[in-house]
């Protein structure tokens, strides 16, 4: 299999207990190249068969490489590091064949991807635990992290290597097996990885692919061996994973959607905030959980920035990312993941305007291309109760809110149900830190657009852009994979010491 070579014709591998396996399923889904519109790769709805048959080869996995020394498995990670610095062109092509977005951007999903199996190669040091001679009179205690066994993760679409890249390498590190459920939408980055893991030496079925939509996540959600679940994409879907998931008695973190707010003061570097709003409002096309997605235009500031927004990112140039993947960087913004997906983007433009918004920037042009594009566009006087407000877009629109001052921007995010990132933009030290400390969200953002954590940092998302309780990323995620044991210990001195115990002891 070489994933980046896929035809149209292809059907996507499985791997399964380290052999790449064809579905024998008739259910298939497309894999597009939104650059060109046209089919790259067909990828299998698997039977509950063969997700039981994946689930069964990460359960055979477990007691060998749990037992494996952390040193040795972290030593994996450095050789899949190594890997994927040498292929680092080639897995950014592919992101951009798969996904659409440029290839700068590919580029810097797969550094961070790159940065995460840093981190998880370092989480040896990490997996120590605590002791306290002498708890009691001769007694010792001691905790241990051990793992938690056959790990899933369910990734979304929009960064098709880095958010697997959250998930499997601490999960790996940490002792556990793991399975990875690929956006259908975009396998092909997924399957490139698991090649890649193979070559740098990991054990056949310590990481497995299976590919599928609902009906295989609902297999994996029910089955009882399956001991945790890490989930990301969009709120309905995580609360709904997150329920299921915590209901069957597994450990589970289900990171959902957002609308992460940028606030701009009057006092704020206007030149700055601008590139700073659209840089973080149309990377990617917008579809990034982390995008701005509304503008809190504080005092009057507002014309301002709407007139510089639209000078700035009507420059854009919007363009297909290069159909092959290779050469040259091509325009600023590249397609959607989909037409329909397009087109439903596109509609919140009529949305908002029937709702009483005015569309200050019109992204809905004859690009002359198969492209699934959308140009960056702007809906000015917003109110937080029109659905443009409301709802999660996941593309490349900016919202305008206008709030009189800075109390009244904390309290528009007082009302939102998301939680995910918000940034203020500011020359004043207190409104930097009001912000800070009172905005609704849980990743902040000061004079920066895109408040994304790296590697060593937990993903802190609030609200319902988050279920559960240990976070993607950072020491969080090392706690998710792993569970606490604590031992007591007595040696004693004499056959003939007392039998009373020294813990319970009431005098
Ligand atoms: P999605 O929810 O449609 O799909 C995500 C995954 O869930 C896919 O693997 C898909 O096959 C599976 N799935 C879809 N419907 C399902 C169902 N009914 N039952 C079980 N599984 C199902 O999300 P998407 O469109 O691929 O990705 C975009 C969404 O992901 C956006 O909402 C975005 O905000 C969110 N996202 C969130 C974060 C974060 O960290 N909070 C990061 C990236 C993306």
């Amino acid at each position: 299999m070489t994933a980046s070579q896929t035809t149209a014709r292809m059907l996507v591998p499985l791997l399964v207990d380290g052999q790449w396996k064809t579905s024998s399923t008739p259910a298939t889904g497309d894999v597009y190249n939104p650059s060109t519109g046209k089919v790259i790769a067909r990828v299998p709805l698997c039977t509950e068969a063969e997700t039981h048959e994946v689930i069964e080869a990460a359960a055979a996995a477990l007691p060998a490489w749990s037992a494996t020394p952390g040193v040795e498995r972290a030593r994996v990670m450095f050789r899949f590091r190594q890997l994927m610095e040498e292929h680092f062109e080639q897995l950014a092509a592919l992101v951009t064949r798969e996904h659409g977005k440029t290839l700068p951007e590919s580029r810097a999903e797969v550094q961070r991807g790159l940065e995460m199996v840093e981190f998880a190669a370092s989480v040896p040091v990490m997996l120590m635990g605590d002791t306290m001679p002498n708890i009691a009179t001769d007694v010792d205690a001691e905790t241990m992290r051990h793992p938690v066994g056959v790990c899933v993760g369910i990734t979304p679409y929009n960064f098709p290597l880095m958010v697997p890249t959250w998930m499997f390498p601490v999960a790996l590190v940490c002792g556990n097996t793991f399975i990875l459920k690929p956006s259908e939408k975009v396998p092909l980055s997924a399957v490139r990885m698991g090649e890649l893991l193979v070559e740098a030496g990991l054990p056949p079925g310590v990481f497995n692919i299976v590919h599928g939509d609902r009906q295989c996540v609902e297999t994996l959600l029910r089955h009882p061996k399956v001991a945790a679940i890490s989930f990301v994409g969009s709120t309905a879907v995580a609360r709904s994973i997150y329920e299921k998931g915590t209901k069957n008695g597994k450990r589970v973190q289900a990171a959902g959607g957002a609308k992460n707010h940028l606030v701009i003061m009057p006092d704020a570097d206007l030149d700055q905030a601008v590139k700073a709003l659209a840089a973080s409002a149309y990377g990617c096309a917008g579809q990034r959980c982390m995008a701005g997605s509304v503008a809190v235009a504080v005092g009057d500031v507002a014309d301002r920035l709407v007139d510089g927004l639209c000078a700035h990112a009507g420059q854009f140039q919007v363009g297909p990312t290069d159909g092959s993947g290779e050469g040259p960087t091509g325009p600023d913004m590249g397609p959607l993941i989909r037409q329909e997906h397009m087109e439903r983007v596109a509609g919140y433009l009529d949305i908002a305007s029937s709702e009483g918004a005015t569309v200050a920037l019109d992204g809905r042009h004859e690009f002359n291309s198969d492209a699934f594009l959308l140009g960056p566009s702007i809906i000015d006087q917003v109110q937080p109760a029109m659905r443009v407000y409301q709802e999660e877009i996941f593309g490349p629109v900016l919202s305008v809110v206008r709030a009189a001052n800075l109390e009244s921007a904390l309290e528009i995010g007082r009302g939102c149900p998301y939680g995910n990132g918000a940034s203020i933009f500011t020359s004043s030290g207190h409104a930097a830190r009001e912000f800070k400390m009172h905005f609704n969200a849980g990743m902040i953002g000061i004079n920066v657009g895109v408040p994304a954590p790296m590697a060593w940092f937990p993903f802190t998302g609030w609200n319902q852009s988050f279920f559960g309780d240990l976070h993607i990323q950072g020491a969080e995620s090392i706690h998710f994979y792993t569970r606490q044991k604590m031992t007591l210990t007595r040696w004693f001195r004499s056959a003939g010491e007392s039998h009373h115990d020294p813990v319970w002891k009431t005098s």
